[in-house]
């Protein structure tokens, strides 16, 4: 394993932990194997999910950037663990609903597994003690949150991404349902997609059998949380493989 200079720690998450590195503008990125849901009312560790996750966010990142889009990552550098850039980070959560789940099917009373005339993009403050709340646009942008021709820059890339991993996700088999992203500022300004998109913060159905295979396992006590993630991680390792 390569020998990295660790210079303190940034973001201390129980799925997470991102540490800052000595080389400039570079951040390490660990998955553990905790797993939690609800505001951390429910948290438990789940085998081998760091390197499930691990693994699942590395391959897309790595499609994503062969696809033009940039992101944070850099590389790999062991089973739970990847170098990303460090960046400013736009304080808002982009949600991509390809399909109607979650809190949104909740909220507006709508059947999970309707899907909507067109793409849906939600905007969420990001804030943990206001629970992520939705704001719109004009919000985002009114409040300082995000400048305009960012944000289309950001829609851009939304449509790019969705693109790109929607056939991705059917050729295995797999719906991608919905998913959340951030987005961060390099040095220079440059908008990065600046997240990993894991079982963690994605929902995905398999086709055939319509089970899920990402967090709501865990949300919703339907056991096997760790097969879910493992049968994501070894089904797109079968088209990266061949990429
Ligand atoms: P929902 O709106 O149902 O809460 O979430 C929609 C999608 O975004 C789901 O795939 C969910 O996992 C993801 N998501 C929404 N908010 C967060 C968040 O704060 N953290 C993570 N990890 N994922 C989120």
């Amino acid at each position: 394993m390569e020998e990295l200079k660790i210079n303190g720690i940034i973001y201390d998450g129980v799925s997470i932990k991102v540490f800052r590195l000595e080389e400039e503008h570079k951040v390490l990125v660990r998955f553990t194997d905790e797993i939690t849901a609800y505001s951390k009312i429910k948290q438990a560790s789940i085998k081998d999910k760091g390197f499930y996750c691990n693994g699942i966010s590395s391959m897309i990142s790595e499609k994503l950037q062969k696809e033009g889009v940039p992101t944070q990552y850099v590389r790999k550098v062991s089973d739970t663990e990847q170098i990303c850039e460090e960046l400013e980070l736009i304080p808002i959560e982009f949600i991509v609903r390809n399909v109607i789940a979650g809190s949104m099917s909740k909220r507006l009373g709508i059947k999970e597994g309707t899907v909507p005339s067109q793409t849906i993009y939600d905007l969420c403050y990001k804030s943990d003690s206001l629970y992520d709340p939705l704001i719109n646009d004009t919000q985002a942008i009114g409040l300082g949150l995000i400048k305009e021709d960012e944000l289309v820059q950001i829609y851009e890339y939304l449509r790019k991404i969705n693109g790109i991993l929607n056939p991705m996700f059917e050729s295995i088999g797999i719906r991608l349902v919905d998913y959340k992203l951030e987005f961060g500022k390099k040095t220079d300004g440059n908008i990065v997609l600046a997240d990993d998109i894991t079982p963690d913060t994605a929902r995905f159905w398999d086709i055939a059998s319509g089970q899920s295979l990402d967090k709501d396992r865990f949300r919703r006590d339907s056991g096997m949380v760790g097969q879910a993630y493992a049968t994501v991680y070894e089904r797109l390792k079968t088209i990266i493989l061949k990429d």
